[in-house]
């Protein structure tokens, strides 16, 4: 009996200790979100995405494996302004997670760190379903806002972990410092050239484009998330050959036959650019992100896409 009782003690002692050093559970929307998470948090945090990075993240299904990670996550980390609205809402229904409902500390919308860009004059606007109603929600492809929402994660990580938040602290200073070193290289990178125009598939490259000094001209969509019909496939020719745009831009998730077809039809090239982290095998951490994009942009500007 006393040997069973130490054994339970013991036991108990053995649980203690593995509850104390559990990493945080954060579930992330994206893949970016996850990046950010796991570079601020570190060791402390077990991070899973539900977006993978080859998905369109308007667009992905309410799984319910992804219930079931909403259902035992401590921190449910989104991008905002309705990128998610096509499923995380039923996720968050299904899972019943009391942890993440909304003004707990648990539940954070990391566009409430960053300036908006395209929000509609007026408020909301879904006419003709346009899915970006409440303005662009595609900021994390500027790099001074993944800096923003990283303070704001670690923000969040220190009052859900305030044992580990001068290890959060030290890691977000590292974490910017090299971000904004970085940012600078690619900046100066991006000046030594002249300008580029070029026509978009989807509104997905604003907030990069005002930092990069690329001007994007028209769009493909002839609304977000509204394909293009065939008449406004013929006046985006017509607009390149007046305008002497060369360059046709998807997100690599975007689909590629009209970007194919309007590159062939205006004589330009066609340019698939990451548009999140985990795009491609050499776009895993978020600075890889930019240093893809700003030697693609270099490319264009050389006139060697
Ligand atoms: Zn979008």
């Amino acid at each position: 009996m006393h040997r069973l009782m130490t054994a339970m003690a013991v036991c108990a002692l053995c649980l203690v200790g593995v509850q104390a050093q559990a990493a945080l559970r954060v579930v992330t929307t994206t893949p970016d979100l996850a990046a950010l998470t796991r570079a601020v948090g570190g060791s402390h945090v077990d991070v899973y995405a539900i977006a993978k990075g080859s998905q369109d993240p308007h667009y992905v299904a309410a799984k319910p494996s992804y219930v079931r990670k909403v259902n035992r996550a401590q921190l449910l980390i989104y991008n905002g302004l309705e990128l998610e609205v096509a499923w995380l809402p039923l996720l968050i229904q299904g899972a019943r997670n009391r942890a993440i409902t909304p003004g707990s500390a648990g539940l954070l919308d990391a566009s409430l760190a960053v300036e908006k860009l395209e929000v509609p004059e007026g408020g909301v606007d879904r006419s003709q379903g346009d899915i970006h109603p409440q303005g662009n929600p595609h900021y994390l492809l500027d790099p001074r806002n993944g800096a923003l929402v990283a303070g704001s994660v670690v923000e969040r990580l220190r009052q859900l972990d305030p044992q580990h938040a001068d290890d959060y602290d030290a890691a977000l200073a590292r974490f910017t410092s090299d971000l904004a070193q970085r940012t600078e290289e690619w900046e100066q990178r991006l000046s030594g050239a002249g300008p580029v125009s070029l026509i978009a598939f989807h509104r997905t490259w604003s907030y990069l484009a005002e930092w990069a000094g690329v001007h994007v001209a028209n769009y493909i969509e002839e609304k977000p998330g509204i394909p293009a019909g065939p008449r406004h496939l013929v006046r985006l020719v017509d607009q390149m050959q007046a305008e002497g745009i060369r360059t046709v831009v998807l997100a690599h998730y975007n689909p590629t036959r009209s970007g194919k077809s309007l590159a062939d039809r205006g004589k330009a090239d066609l340019l698939v650019l990451p548009a999140s982290v985990d795009a491609f095998d050499d776009v895993q951490e978020y600075v890889d992100l930019f240093e893809r994009i700003v030697s693609a942009l270099e490319a264009v500007r050389s006139g060697k896409p």
